[in-house]
């Protein structure tokens, strides 16, 4: 094998339209349709039945795929120093990948792997869509695409995609992500909560050529700097994902130089032949068959937001009711039959951004250690019935803030995945459900420079993880969409934000009890600094747990709002006087009592702007994820030690844990008390199954839960019927609500011709 330094010069085709770019002179949608043929009819990529490759020359085959996996770490690494965004260059929110040339991923960098799929998706639009003819795919060519409905989670996520050329034919894509800081949408930031439809969302790029002969079009460079709240981090983070864009093309073009094409023909195929095998038997190694359910559970309360249309002026409930079925041939299927509607607010999301959850939560579990690439999405079956907020398909709504449902929908898929796992012994790899990625400390307005800017505080990208069934959760270390959890540092968050960090530090009381507890969120108390006014948002659950932990283990606890304006903090310090850093007790708190001003102290944790300025108070809490195991089987030590280590506020050792501090044989006595006291409390699940039936029949519960399940019945008879059967429910039963959006998504799936 010979070693090359450079690469090639960019290649140019002869003439406009003179051959198809494709293999064997087809056209690219040629190929796609092939492949895609291929699959339905063999069910194997390509229709591969030997590994010839791999099987020929077993060590060739792994180093190709780390000279290519080499190659795409390398050009993150490398690219993310040319952006000055904290959320790309600090805590990496960007990777990259190689596709074939019909679109599907050969492999994949480190980073926020959860556009792996959606850049997949993104490619195969321009390729059905026919970019080969109009605009046109050439050499040097650069496409955007941010849109959710063609492939995206939300418009922050923006894609650059780079066809890789070989001797006139197109042999790849090399695409990668950078998750925006600010996306010019209705309201500052970059996971806007506030947009109602698509035409708040912000900048909009639905696949478009953006780029000729390796360089940014200048229309398209000049229209980028009007689009944001923060033109200096789109325009080098645009730069940073055609730079890495162009590394991955060059470490493709080494390896044909030094591999030969056909060789690299083969292997793209085979890895993702190969890569679907290994999924499945890695389902069936890992994995006892069967029908795993967990329901997961979100709030969005816009009831009390005056500036909203009445249309969207309420409080909502989403239902995420999470089937996975493994079947005894290790087929994975997930199916969202069932969930709730689509709405007028940003949460909505589209099968591209359920896709990606799906890749990011897999290589966090069963595919973590093996050749990770679109060979498992091959190995999987969805189901995400339209007009559902998982697949909202309608052209006017918002995606803008696609994760507030999704990641508290995929704590079931977590939960169900970890069932599977513990019922085959691998009971290491068992995870309690995760934390919502919460608070969101996001804004904007005039910062400590007199400039208009924004931000989203990326330190939610440490959240709690969930408990393990041999040991506790991480403490504030993780997210559900980036298996790489980092806070950043305060003194960069400063250097963009006009607050001050008055204190950070573990949150009492955030992680979800357990025999293994999950892991502890953090709180971070800042100060509104040298700013006239910044809009300020809170997004976090405070009424509603978003999944229940695991055999026994609490369930994460939904936290709060605490704002105060017009504050006398800058007295207090100017008096050299104490004040409070942090609130570590909100029952018993320091900054209600020290603190004087308007106290904005409740469970309103989900707002749209509300300006801030010099001198007022905001308290960030971050979440913490839910248990594992009865409370009353963790040692006596390991509940003393999250009392010193201010994971758990000393009056709840009792009463959660029937710790006795000081006295491990009165903690025996007393957890056998509390033991019988749970018997004589208890009653059979059927005597509690007819109460619970009595509410239902004369619907005996708020509005948006009566809402919620109206919307899941409605949008899918085959959940209704089930719903109605378990419950012994009237034929007919139906909750006396409207529901408006789902008429409309049932008038658009039957103008679509798509039935749930
Ligand atoms: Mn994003």
């Amino acid at each position: 094998m010979a070693m090359v330094d450079g690469t090639r010069e960019l290649e140019q085709l002869t003439e406009d339209g003179a051959a198809p770019i494709g293999w064997d002179g087809r056209s690219a949608r040629e190929m796609l349709e092939e492949s895609e043929r291929l699959f339905a009819e063999t069910g194997r990529y390509h229709g591969l039945d030997d590994l010839a490759l791999k099987a020929g020359d077993p060590i060739g085959y792994e180093k190709l795929f780390s000279r290519l996996r080499g190659g795409l770490v390398t050009a993150r690494e490398t690219a993310l120093n040319i952006s000055a965004s904290p959320i790309v260059k600090e805590i990496g929110e960007l990777c990259f990948a190689l596709y074939t040339p019909e679109g599907d991923s050969v492999a994949l960098s480190t980073g926020i792997i959860v556009h792996v799929h959606t850049m997949s998706d993104a490619i195969k639009y321009m390729v059905r869509q026919g970019y080969e003819e109009n605009p046109g795919i050439r050499p040097g060519d650069i496409f955007c695409n941010n849109d959710a409905m063609i492939g995206d989670v939300h418009n922050a996520d923006v894609q650059t995609i780079v066809p890789i050329f070989w001797e006139g034919e197109l042999v790849g894509w090399a695409g990668g992500v950078t998750h925006e800081i600010d996306i010019g949408a209705k309201t500052p930031g970059s996971v806007p909560i506030g947009p109602i439809s698509r035409f708040e969302d912000g900048i909009d790029l639905p696949a478009k050529k953006i780029g000729s002969d390796d360089e940014l079009w200048r229309d398209h460079v000049l229209a980028g700097l009007k689009g944001t709240r923060t033109p200096m981090y789109w325009t080098l983070d645009e730069r940073t994902r055609l730079a890495g864009c162009h590394m991955v093309r060059e470490a493709v073009e080494r390896v044909i130089l030094e591999d030969g094409l056909d060789t690299y023909k083969r292997f793209v195929r085979e890895v993702i032949e190969d890569g679907r095998r290994s999924f499945r038997s890695r389902i069936k190694e890992m994995t006892v068959p069967g029908r795993y359910r967990a329901p997961g559970f979100t709030e969005l309360t816009f009831g009390k937001e005056e500036q909203l249309p009445s249309y969207a002026r309420r409080d909502g409930m989403m239902h995420a009711p999470v089937e996975i079925r493994i079947t005894r041939d290790g087929v994975f299927e997930l199916d969202y039959e069932g969930a709730s509607s689509w709405g007028y607010h940003s949460a909505n999301c589209a099968p591209s951004a359920m896709q990606g959850a799906v890749w990011v939560q897999m290589t966090q579990t069963l595919i973590c250690n093996d050749k990770v690439n679109d060979g498992a999405y091959f190995g999987m079956r969805t189901n995400f019935p339209p007009g559902t907020w998982a697949n909202h398909s309608n052209p006017q709504a918002s995606t803008g803030n696609a994760w507030f449902f999704l990641i508290p929908s995929f704590t079931g898929f977590i939960k169900s995945i970890s069932r599977a796992l513990q019922a085959r012994g691998f009971v290491e790899e068992v995870l309690a459900p995760y934390g919502l990625t919460a608070n969101a400390f996001q804004g904007g307005g005039i910062d400590q420079y007199g400039n208009q800017s924004a931000t989203t505080n990326f330190g939610l990208s440490c959240v709690g993880g969930g408990a393990k069934m041999v040991l506790d959760g991480l403490d504030y270390a993780a997210a559900m969409w980036n298996p790489e959890g980092d806070m950043g540092d305060m003194e960069m968050w400063e250097l963009i934000e006009p607050f001050l960090y008055i204190g950070q530090r573990v949150k009492p009381n955030t992680a979800g009890p357990g025999r293994h507890r999950g892991g502890s969120g953090y709180e971070a108390l800042r100060l509104a600094w040298k700013t006239p006014f910044y809009e300020m948002q809170n997004i976090g659950n405070g009424r509603v747990f978003i999944q229940a932990g695991l055999w026994g283990g609490y369930p994460a606890a939904p936290l709060y709002r605490h704002n105060v304006r017009n504050t006398d903090f800058l007295e207090l310090v100017e008096r050299r006087a104490p004040y409070p850093v942090h609130e570590p007790d909100p029952a018993d708190s320091e900054l209600a009592r020290a603190v004087k001003g308007d106290h904005q102290f409740d469970i309103e944790t989900v707002t749209l702007p509300e300006v801030m300025r010099q001198g007022d108070l905001y308290l960030c809490p971050f979440r913490g994820a839910a248990g594992l195991g009865d409370p009353l089987e963790r040692p006596y030590e390991s509940v003393m030690s999250d009392v010193d280590g201010d994971h758990l506020l000393p009056r709840y050792t009792e009463s959660i844990y029937g710790v006795v501090p000081g006295d491990p044989d009165g903690t025996e006595r007393r957890r056998t008390e509390l033991r019988e006291e749970r018997g004589s409390k208890a009653v059979p699940a059927r005597e509690w199954m007819k109460e619970e039936r009595q509410r239902i029949l004369g619907h005996d519960m708020i509005e948006p839960v009566q809402r919620m399940y109206a919307e899941s019945m409605r949008l899918s008879e085959r959940w209704a019927e089930e719903f109605r059967s378990f419950w012994e429910l009237p034929e007919g039963f139906d909750f006396p609500v409207a529901t408006p959006e789902v008429d409309l998504a049932l008038q658009m799936r039957s103008a679509a011709g798509t039935e749930g």
